[in-house]
């Protein structure tokens, strides 16, 4: 059996044209593809507006900078998820503090983020950035209601679930970020998600305004839009500081037919998550699905009792599983400035047990069987 990693891109030889054709047009940077993938990007989401960005990180940046977040202000976040989520506020010089997560659903707890929230004055906290964890989407109705009573804004990092949905109170199907709840969702396209262009990312929203304010910071902070009649071709107006962060043509090429593969993968991944499900149904813990939900499975994750043992157990049957994530207030960088937090034994109790198998949408049959094999002869102590 070849060596079995956690997550891994697929690229077709249609992949390859794409890009290829690209290479041969008059555009290599931001161009027509780059038009053409977000609006495909936003029509697959049901978002209204989409901005494609360099990666997702730089677009979690712009989000924070276009809902206002500055020096000395506060989010709350979950603190198991990957560092970016976190660091984008630290850029605009914002605190981070963190609230607990659920332990059957691993996404940020409403409760705690409640809980956290009144234990302060009002106007202390700025927004809030639930994530999407490994697929499975946030109920960000109820998030709204929350952030609504204390006036704060909503990002999406929805980086793990592009495809996923939950259901509304109303009985709608909510595509995770399309920005019906949220004010911004965040996408991204590092090999290791569903939708790989090398590096990308993308933002989405439902509001003219941001989505002005967005395109604009992606560039330099640069717009035509004040041209006039007696102004020559070449005016432009920078009115704020912004920055380069542009996806290419070529990348967006790739990222156009790696959308149009989405939804089949998503598919796919529930067909292996449900293997997983029945094989460890009663044995082994994993993540609830709650009604109404797709989850996206950007990961699979389970709980285990002896963690670094199954980890080990797996590598030397050249199965490369890995942990999600180790939760980001232990981070040495985030333990030093300290800010405040919930309690958050929830999160470290899900550390200590967390381990995600293997899942993407080529993986095999067999080589699933063999990994579900392997998990179940440790798990029973061989
Ligand atoms: C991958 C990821 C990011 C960062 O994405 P990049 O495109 O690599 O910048 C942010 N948040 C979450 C939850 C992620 O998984």
């Amino acid at each position: 059996m070849n060596s079995i990693p956690y997550g891994r891109q697929h690229i077709d030889q249609d992949d390859i044209d794409a890009v290829v054709s690209t290479l041969q047009s008059d555009f290599l940077t931001q161009g027509p593809v780059v038009k053409q993938f977000e609006d495909q990007f936003s029509a697959y989401i049901g978002a209204k507006y989409a901005v494609a960005v360099s990666n997702a990180t730089a677009g979690l940046h712009l989000a924070n900078l276009a809902l206002g977040l500055k020096k000395g202000d506060r989010i709350i976040t979950t603190p198991i998820t990957f560092a970016a989520t976190a660091n984008c506020a630290r850029y605009c010089g914002a605190e981070v503090w963190f609230a607990d997560i659920d332990s059957d659903t691993y996404l940020l707890s409403l409760e705690s983020t409640r809980n956290l929230i009144e234990s302060k004055p009002k106007g202390f906290f700025k927004g809030i950035i639930p994530v999407d964890f490994a697929g499975l989407p946030v109920n960000m109705e109820a998030f709204r209601a929350l952030a609504d009573e204390y006036n704060l804004w909503l990002i999406e990092d929805a980086c793990h679930a592009p495809g996923g949905h939950f259901t509304d109170s109303k009985g709608t199907k909510q595509m995770c970020g399309n920005s019906n709840y949220a004010d911004i969702g965040i996408f991204s396209f590092h090999p290791v998600k569903h939708i790989a262009c090398g590096e990308g990312g993308m933002i989405t929203t439902n509001s003219e305004a941001l989505y002005k304010k967005l395109s604009m910071l992606r560039t330099h902070g640069i717009t035509k839009e004040n041209m006039v009649e007696n102004h020559g071709g070449w005016f432009y107006e920078m009115q704020e500081l912004g920055f380069n962060y542009r996806l290419t043509d070529i990348q967006s090429a790739l990222g156009i037919k790696q959308l149009a593969k989405n939804k089949a993968s998503v598919v796919r991944r529930n067909e292996i998550a449900n293997n997983y499900k029945q094989a460890f149904n009663g044995k082994v813990k994993f993540q609830n699905l709650p009604d109404g939900n797709l989850n996206a499975h950007h990961l699979f994750v389970i709980e285990v009792e002896d963690r670094k043992g199954l980890y080990d157990y797996l590598r030397t049957h050249s199965i490369f599983a890995q942990i999600h994530y180790i939760p980001l207030h232990t981070l040495p960088y985030y333990k030093e400035i300290g800010y405040g937090s919930a309690d958050l034994s929830h999160s470290e109790n899900y550390y200590s047990k967390c381990i995600s198998l293997p899942m993407y949408p080529t993986l095999t049959d067999d080589e699933q069987a063999f990994v579900i094999e392997k998990v179940l002869e440790f798990v029973n102590g061989k």
